[in-house]
């Protein structure tokens, strides 16, 4: 197909916190370096940020508690410059729940607690950083995914964007647009976790060999407007046990955003063994327990949805970069699983990886450009993440068979050698129970085409199916032999097992609902699921989330 060629310094894939940073950064760089007259020039107008969602903070969603190291050393003045911060921590509790109870625990572990940090949405953050890097010259492009790289001759050359207007055969329509092949010297993976480009990359370069598999946890989570008077501004709970069972890893949070919304949600580990589980319901349980049923009877569901984290810690950290790539934020792993947060560390491994990007810039021919790439290794190496990361490096290996084996290991995870871990759909064990009945009340509890309304999805329906289903006998043997778990863990209900004529059966896929969680990629059993991006501009709508 022929495709118009644009050409750019550096194009950064995902609009989040790392690519916004790694774009900001690196900007700013580019005009100190022209300032000061240095050769060669770089254009300063080559900095490209292309994002998926239809806006910025569209697609992104997390808890969050913010620590601002991070934001602090990008943005010094961020406070006076009105970075959108909801309310800085008040009160820090942690609870053990069970099925009708809770105890507050009168100590915090260290690792947990909250003071100097904030309760951010993470979309209104990403929104404001979007504004600051339009300012520095950055050129964003929302509603525009990358479709895959660029190769030749053994090097990342830049990506190529979505082609619009294609028909459910992969046809062009009367409105057909070809995506654009973007070349850039550098080529920035800022896709958040298990992304597709960064997939791309981390096989063609094989850029784990030698690395634990990534795990990942799924991150469930809600908005509500509550009647004022029952949480102070700036309250954090976390806590552990109801509704994930003690073979399970996870937990719950509530975050208080003012006095009247709060963000809530929970965490699940997914190396989970049974594939009737459902995360969508684990969490409408959660809602459901007196503790969060108290601060939110009379108050209104705003918004849903749901994501993947990348939690496996130093041990599974990729390589960082290749020929002419680097990869940041939850794309590479940097998650601090022991402290719950990525944030920081996703601001900060965009500064690191703009800093290695500038010094390729600058270099005299590719091979050169390459070392300096490579350096970014070096530059994460010597900063605070890898003191942090370094600290829970069996964290997450500690856990891996849930919360009640993992308390005591986790003590001592530090003493001990790197410790190993499966991929998390290895960890399925064929069977499994049947879901446990569940009727939503439609005021605590949703089903989950009422949470996918709240989640704002959407896509343009004649589109191909995003959502690759490679074999039909893997997925027939999928479901006799585990009973197609992707109908249970999917937070969106795209997945549905149909009886079909009085054969065994087919799968059904409502691609329109997906929330782009990418649970399905990482959690089938056969790793028959691929999930690609679909046309720019389509997916959830977090607005505030
Ligand atoms: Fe998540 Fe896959 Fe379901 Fe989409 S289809 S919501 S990516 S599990």
């Amino acid at each position: 197909m022929e495709r118009e060629r644009l050409d750019a310094e550096a194009v950064i894939v995902g609009a989040g916190p790392a690519g916004l940073a790694c774009a900001l950064h690196l900007a700013r760089l580019v005009a100190e370096h022209n300032a000061q007259g240095r050769m060669p020039a770089i254009d300063p107008e080559g900095i490209f940020v292309l994002e998926k969602g239809a806006e910025l903070g569209m697609h992104s969603l997390s808890g969050a508690v913010m620590d601002p190291r991070a934001l602090a050393e990008l943005e010094p003045d961020y406070l006076a410059q009105g970075a959108p911060l909801e309310a800085p921590v008040s009160e820090d509790h942690l609870f053990h729940l069970s099925a009708s109870g809770s105890r507050r625990l009168p100590v915090i572990p260290a690792a947990l607690r909250n003071e100097g940090n904030h309760i951010i949405s993470l979309g209104r953050l990403v929104q404001w950083l979007g504004g600051r890097a339009e300012a520095a010259g950055v050129n964003l492009f929302p509603g525009t995914a990358a479709a895959g790289l660029v190769l030749e001759e053994g090097r990342v050359c830049g990506v190529i964007t979505d082609d619009k207007g294609l028909d459910k055969a992969g046809e062009p329509q009367a409105n057909f647009e070809p995506g654009y092949e973007l070349r850039a010297k550098v080529t920035v993976c800022a896709e958040g976790a298990r992304g597709s480009l960064a997939g791309q990359l981390i096989r063609e370069f094989q850029l784990d060999a030698g690395s634990n598999p990534q795990a990942y946890g799924l991150g469930l989570k809600e908005v509500w407007d509550i009647p004022a008077g029952r949480v102070k501004a700036g309250t954090v709970w976390h806590s552990f046990g109801h509704p994930l069972p003690g073979d399970m890893q996870g937990g719950g949070w509530m975050y208080a955003l003012s006095e009247t919304r709060v963000s809530l949600g929970l965490v699940v580990g997914l190396h989970y063994s049974d594939p009737g589980f459902q995360p969508h319901t684990a969490l409408q349980r959660y809602k459901q327990h007196p503790l969060l049923a108290g601060l939110l009877d009379g108050g209104t569901l705003v918004r849903y949805g749901a994501k993947t984290l990348a939690k496996g810690g130093y041990w599974a950290l990729p390589r960082l970069s290749a020929p002419g790539a680097l990869l940041v934020g939850d794309s590479a792993g940097f998650l601090d699983g022991m402290r719950l947060k990525g944030v920081h560390m996703a601001i900060k491994s965009g500064m690191l990886a703009a800093e290695a990007a500038y010094a390729a810039l600058g270099a005299a021919d590719p091979a050169a450009a390459d070392r300096a790439l490579a350096g970014y290794r070096e530059r994460f190496e010597a900063s605070w993440m890898k003191a942090d990361l370094w600290r829970g490096r069996n964290y997450h290996q500690a856990f891996q068979h849930g919360v009640s084996r993992g308390l005591l290991p986790s003590l001592v995870q530090g003493l001990r050698a790197r410790q190993g871990n499966r991929p998390a759909h290895a960890y399925l064990r064929p069977g499994g129970s049947a879901p446990a009945p569940f009727v939503a009340d439609g005021k605590l509890a949703q089903d989950r085409l009422t949470s996918v309304y709240h989640s704002g999805t959407g896509h343009r329906e004649d589109q191909p199916i995003h959502l690759k289903v490679e074999s039909d006998t893997l997925c027939l043997q999928c479901n006799s032999e585990f009973g197609s778990p992707c109908q249970h863990f999917c937070p969106a209900g795209v997945y549905e097992w149909a009886a079909d004529g009085g054969g065994a059966g087919r799968l059904r896929i409502n691609a329109a609902n997906c929330l782009h969680c990418k649970t399905c990629d990482i959690m089938d059993p056969y790793q028959n699921i691929a999930w690609t991006p679909p046309e720019g501009g389509g997916g959830p709508q977090y607005e505030g989330m």
